[in-house]
């Protein structure tokens, strides 16, 4: 099943400098328009594959297609 986090999250773009931030409040919204948590627990992946997660980790085939966000519920 998929969720949009976009529903239960209001997302800002984060300032960062170097490799991608990582966090509980941590998102990544790939080009592709789906988003992942940079600490995903439950299998995730964005729609094109290039974001996917599990376990608590995340991993990106092209991270400068890539956004981090913060994630703030709603
Ligand atoms: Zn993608």
């Amino acid at each position: 099943m998929k969720i949009d986090l976009r529903t239960i999250y209001r997302f800002q773009p984060m300032e960062y400098s170097g490799g991608l931030p990582t966090g509980g409040d941590v998102y990544y919204e790939c080009e592709c328009g789906d988003i992942v948590s940079s600490v995903s627990f439950v299998k995730a992946a964005c729609k094109c594959g290039n974001v996917t997660g599990a376990q608590g980790a995340v991993t990106i085939q092209s991270p400068e297609k890539v956004k981090p966000l913060r994630g703030k519920l709603r």
